[in-house]
């Protein structure tokens, strides 16, 4: 395994094909984002519930670029059955600390791929009466839609390709990483 700590943004390293997306473009793209949601809740209380782990660094950025009153909390998934494979059956393995009814509830997505996994997330957090609920996510691949679902701010439409870093994991590697990286397709071999 190679160091990671010592891995710099355009670097050759055996585990990634290359670098898809830097930090300085993520920053600035998550500045617009903030700036978008400051403008579009006015006079509202946020709360936002990001989905452990993937979108823990996103959340922490992006909080920090909106500007009106915002609450935290979080929930964990999992698919059932193979890792790899999205089934849309999910599991709920932390549910939010707090209730959300009434609430004006902005869900943040590390990526969204088949979109099944925010498909039930958006029914069950609807089911809870919220006044408002949409969807903030960084990374979208359209191509690999399975049902559609409304994203409300996206950061990056991305390839099909399996990528890490920012938040983002392979068998919760690669996490730490202030970049997003194409994984190379040896280390899923490894
Ligand atoms: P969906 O239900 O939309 O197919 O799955 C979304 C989830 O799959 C994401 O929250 C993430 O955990 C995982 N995922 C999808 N594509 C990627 C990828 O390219 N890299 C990583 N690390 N996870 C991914």
């Amino acid at each position: 395994m190679a160091n990671l700590y010592a891995l710099g943004v355009g670097e050759v390293d055996t585990d990634f094909q290359r670098v898809l997306i830097d930090r300085e473009t993520l920053q600035r793209r998550i500045a617009e984002m903030g700036a978008q949601i400051s403008h579009d809740y006015q006079g509202k209380t946020i709360v936002l519930v990001g989905i452990l782990k993937g979108a823990v660094m996103f959340l922490a950025d992006l909080a920090r670029q909106i500007t009106v009153p915002s609450e935290f909390d979080f929930m964990a998934v999992s698919s059932y059955g193979q890792s790899s494979v999205s089934t849309g059956v999910v599991r709920i393995i932390k549910d939010l600390d707090h209730t959300i009814e009434g609430k004006d509830v902005l869900v943040v997505e590390d990526i969204i791929d088949t979109g099944l996994t925010l498909a039930y997330l958006r029914e069950v957090l609807l089911a809870r009466r919220p006044n408002s609920l949409r969807v903030c996510c960084l990374l979208d691949k359209p191509g690999r839609r399975k049902v559609a679902v409304p994203v409300d701010y996206r950061g990056f439409e991305i390839p099909d390709e399996f990528v890490v870093g920012y938040g983002l994991d392979y068998r919760e590697m690669y996490r730490n990483l202030g970049e997003i990286y194409v994984l190379s397709p040896h280390v899923y071999k490894t």
